[in-house]
């Protein structure tokens, strides 16, 4: 995002658990601080130095340690990268749990610090449950071995729990030991085209009743978002007479295990959807071949490149109720319009795109010529209030970084930040672990 400008002044690459253990040993005896890093791809300015911490780069750990592909247990180094992680299973026919757009270039050891979500999350649940062990050197320089690949393991406090989201502040993971899925014998996906934002829960409701445990992933993509990924190449995937005036679009994905089956209740569904007395949509295709299927996915997936294009993007990744999804869009640009604030001068575009399926809002605002204070003065808090107005979390992803401490509280009460400042002070009474992230 070109939003924030590291201070390191040094980068350590260690191979191995021993020597992260030895560099965080030294670091603790005197005081320096050490930002862990992954693959950088975080958007909320966590795996930045703020203030000549060192950089610890996990980069050069990156062997997978164990498969098994009968439990389907993967045991890696954290700096495995999470679509070198997809090849390397693929011939076993499984999955990794979790995919993002990011997959490229993040780490598996930061997508578990960032606790991500991504496109995978409404079928195979989030990374607190299909993570099964964490290899982590603690902020003493320590080695926490909890590279358990048991998948019940019920004594006592699950300490791996806390390092799942905890953005390099208690400790630098090293080792994962991460339950995949079976890869499912057959995908596919249809996009749809939405006359109002109101007919986005009624759908999802009948796409849930009639494709039941195939369906994979239900996406949304505002009109902006839609517009903004054709001018960029992405599509077009419907015809634009048909279009016509959508307010809105859905992507749904299926995974099974039969596609004649799969491709009946797809067929099915949108037979449903286009013939009804009211229909929900204006129009609606379904993917024919792997390349469509790749087309349509890239729609999706293209957007927060799309927005590096566009200007430069602040993003705000929240949890709203589904119901306010639009609205919560809807206010922000009429906030940055009531303040002479939108258009090619200021804000040129307010766009949200996301998980629908998971409450998971990606807002986005584009300042046309760069970031400005006045902008940012605008947006927030006003944002983090709209969130908390409807008792939303203003990070449902990306987590805090520097980007939100001051935004914590509207989403986490005084006592919880309370003891999560005490969990702090225990494992790091030193204050050396990514300081200045997460709390504020
Ligand atoms: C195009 C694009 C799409 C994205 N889509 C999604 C999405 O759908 N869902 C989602 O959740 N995120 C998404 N992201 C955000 C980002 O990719 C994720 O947060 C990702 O998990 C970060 O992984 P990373 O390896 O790049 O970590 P980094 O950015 O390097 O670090 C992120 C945080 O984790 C800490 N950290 C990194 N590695 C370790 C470690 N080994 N031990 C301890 N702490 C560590 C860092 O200190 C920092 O606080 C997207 C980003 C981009 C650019």
């Amino acid at each position: 995002m070109g939003k924030y400008h590291g201070q390191a002044n040094s980068v350590l690459r260690p191979r191995t658990t021993e020597q992260v253990s030895e560099i965080v040993k030294y670091c603790a005896h005197r005081r320096i601080g050490i930002v862990p890093q992954g693959g950088n791809t975080g958007l909320v300015g966590g795996s930045i130095s703020l203030q000549k911490e060192i950089v610890l780069s996990l980069g050069a750990m990156n062997n997978v340690r164990s498969f098994d592909p009968v439990s389907g247990i993967l045991v890696a180094d954290a700096g495995c990268i999470l679509q070198s992680l997809s090849d390397y299973i693929a011939p076993h026919n499984h999955i990794m749990p979790l995919d993002l757009g990011a997959k490229g270039s993040c780490q598996i050891g930061g997508n578990i610090s960032t606790n991500a979500g991504g496109l995978r999350l409404l079928r195979y649940g989030s990374l607190h449950g299909t993570v099964l062990g964490l290899e982590v050197v603690l902020p003493d320089g320590t080695i926490l071995d909890q590279l358990s690949t048991l998948r019940k393991d019920n004594t006592g406090y699950d300490l791996k729990q806390l390092f799942i989201g905890g953005e390099g502040t208690l400790g630098i993971v090293t080792g994962v030991s991460i339950l995949t899925p079976p890869a499912p014998q057959a995908t596919n996906n249809i996009f749809l085209a939405l006359p109002r934002f109101d007919n986005v829960l009624p759908l999802f409701q009948i796409v849930k009743r009639q494709l039941g445990e195939i369906m994979s992933a239900f996406e949304y993509i505002d009109r902006t978002a839609y517009d903004m990924g054709l001018t960029h190449g992405l599509g077009p995937l419907l015809d634009a007479e048909e279009v016509g005036d959508s307010e809105c679009f859905i992507l749904v994905e299926t995974s099974g295990g039969n596609n004649e089956h799969d491709l009946e209740k797809l067929n099915h569904l949108l037979e449903h959807l286009l013939t009804a007395d009211q229909p929900l949509i204006n129009t609606g295709t379904l993917s024919q071949s792997p390349s469509q299927f790749n087309a349509i996915w890239a729609m999706r997936e293209g957007l927060t490149e799309c927005c590096q294009k566009e200007g430069k993007p602040y993003k705000y990744d929240v949890s709203v109720p589904l119901a306010d999804f639009q609205k919560v869009v809807d206010a922000v640009r009429e906030r940055m319009i009531s303040k002479g604030l939108y258009g090619d001068h200021a804000i040129s575009k307010v766009m949200g795109y996301g998980h629908v399926g998971d409450g998971n809002l990606h807002l986005n605002v584009i300042a046309k010529h760069g970031y400005r204070p006045e902008l940012e003065a605008a947006l927030e808090p006003f944002i983090y209030e709209v969130v908390a107005s409807r008792k939303g979390s203003v990070s449902a992803e990306h987590g805090i970084g520097s980007m939100k401490t001051h935004a914590l509280h509207y989403s986490k009460s005084d006592v919880s930040i309370e003891w999560m400042r005490k969990v702090k002070q225990v494992f790091d009474p030193l204050n050396i672990m990514n300081p200045g992230k997460v709390l504020p």
